[in-house]
């Protein structure tokens, strides 16, 4: 299993992994180099932002606080009426 799965990284489709791999489960350390079990080019995951498939990376996720005037909203719903 274990020389099955360090076979994959010895063909050369599979690149290096990048710094910013850096501390994600997925990176496979070989005597050769370092390698991600999971995309075959790292760098180009990195290139366009965060790689989704990371571990010790995750998007912010951005929470829209919405300020309610209370005067203005009660106003407002003093019109519906
Ligand atoms: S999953 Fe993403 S961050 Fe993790 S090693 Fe692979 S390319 Fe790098």
């Amino acid at each position: 299993m274990a020389s099955e799965m360090t076979e994959k990284f010895k063909n050369g489709l599979f690149q290096a992994v990048v710094d910013k791999c850096e501390g994600c489960d997925r990176v496979v350390s070989l005597e050769h180099g370092k390698y991600c079990d999971t995309y075959v080019n790292p760098a180009a995951k990195w290139r366009l932002g965060l790689c989704n498939f990371a571990t010790h990376a995750k998007p912010e996720v951005a929470v829209a606080t919405v300020r309610i005037n209370p005067l203005k909203a009660a106003k407002r719903a003093a019109k519906r009426k």
